[in-house]
């Protein structure tokens, strides 16, 4: 869908690695998770140990893959990445952890999507750094362990709660990502623009910021964007009303709500008078997977208020109706 802004996190843009912060002093909110981790990396660095394994969990676009390039970086070792849904079968995986330098970053984006069978594979690499192979087929079939290098495996996933148990209880150092505040994005929005060399006044960088879904990822695309309508427009510097004119030609609007996400409350809406309509009802009638839903359209929604997760499923909030525009039902609530 070419209209979700958001889309792009399943192919990461060479534009997003040039935006990407390559120190931790660098890298913009998350205040708790940077002093967190700048305590644990400055303990692991003093008992020359590798890190303790890291999960970053929370909805895309909010720097989990930023912020384990930057471990690595802090920790002065190698970085090699990979995703769950890579990895086919269980030798690929036991294949990445034997070529690993002491001390690596192993970063594997979507590891709630690892197969069962590989996951498998990743539970005595955590505990004991030891591979369990099996050697031969049939009754002369044995099982022998060998020792991996140290290394730390930081793993990334939009919601705790999708990984198995075993493996969530094998991260010592889980990390929530939160959506940005505002001010944090405006912050975002400038570093980036000087980075392409854009002039933007204050105004400028506010108006994109309050429009970025709380999500840098979005900030840093929605300038890219501003930029090209400023650039053939010959405008200079980039202020509030050049950047809400580009914005609205994307049609992004004063919330910052894109086009699937107007579809999402719109059916809710018109067809379900604002529900309560469950996840599966929702997804079949928007021809989106549920998974989007749940992990990328729905958490900024909920976050703002908008929508509501209730046991019966989502309702319309009053805010969300005045922001379509509508008359909420006699019956909704607010
Ligand atoms: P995720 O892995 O959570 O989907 P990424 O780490 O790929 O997100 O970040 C997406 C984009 O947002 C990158 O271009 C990155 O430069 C930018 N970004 C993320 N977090 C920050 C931050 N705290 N400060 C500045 N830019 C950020």
């Amino acid at each position: 869908d070419s209209d979700r802004l958001i889309a792009a996190q399943r192919r990461p843009e060479d534009v997003d690695a040039a935006l990407r912060p390559k120190a931790l002093d660098e890298f913009i909110g998350q205040q708790a998770a940077r002093e967190n981790l700048r305590v644990f990396i400055a303990a692991a660095r003093a008992r020359g140990e590798a890190l303790d394994h890291v999960l970053f969990f929370g909805p895309p676009g909010l720097g989990k893959t930023t912020l384990a390039q930057i471990v690595a970086r802090e920790m002065g070792v190698g970085f090699r990445a990979t995703s769950g849904p890579v990895i086919a079968k269980s030798g690929d995986l036991a294949a990445l952890l034997t070529n690993l330098e002491d001390g690596d970053v192993l970063f594997i984006d979507e590891i709630h999507r690892l197969a069962p069978a590989v996951e498998e594979v990743l539970y005595p690499a955590m505990e004991d750094r030891a591979l369990d192979l099996m050697i031969g087929e049939g009754p002369s079939a044995r099982s022998v362990r060998i020792d991996l290098p140290r290394f730390t495996l930081v793993g990334a996933t939009t919601r705790q709660g999708l990984l198995t148990t075993p493996l969530r209880d094998r991260f010592g150092i889980p990390v929530r990502l939160a959506f940005y505040s505002i001010a944090e994005l405006e912050q975002v929005v400038r570093r980036a623009a000087g980075l392409l060399g854009l002039a933007i006044a204050e105004d400028g960088a506010r108006e994109i910021a309050r429009r970025s879904r709380g999500t840098p990822r979005i900030a840093g695309r929605l300038l890219r964007r501003v930029r090209d309508f400023a650039d053939v427009a010959g405008v200079a510097t980039v202020d509030a009303a050049s950047a809400d004119r580009a914005l609205t030609r994307l049609e992004v609007d004063a919330l910052g709500l894109d086009a699937m996400d107007r579809r999402y409350l719109t059916m809710i809406a018109d067809i379900y008078q604002g529900g309560p309509v469950g996840v599966e009802t929702l997804a079949a009638g928007l021809s989106e997977p549920r998974d989007t839903i749940e992990e990328v359209i729905e958490p900024y929604l909920i976050q703002i208020g908008l929508v509501a997760r209730t046991a019966r499923g989502r309702c319309l909030n009053g805010r969300a109706w005045t922001h379509l525009g509508l008359p909420p039902p006699a019956t909704a609530g607010q």
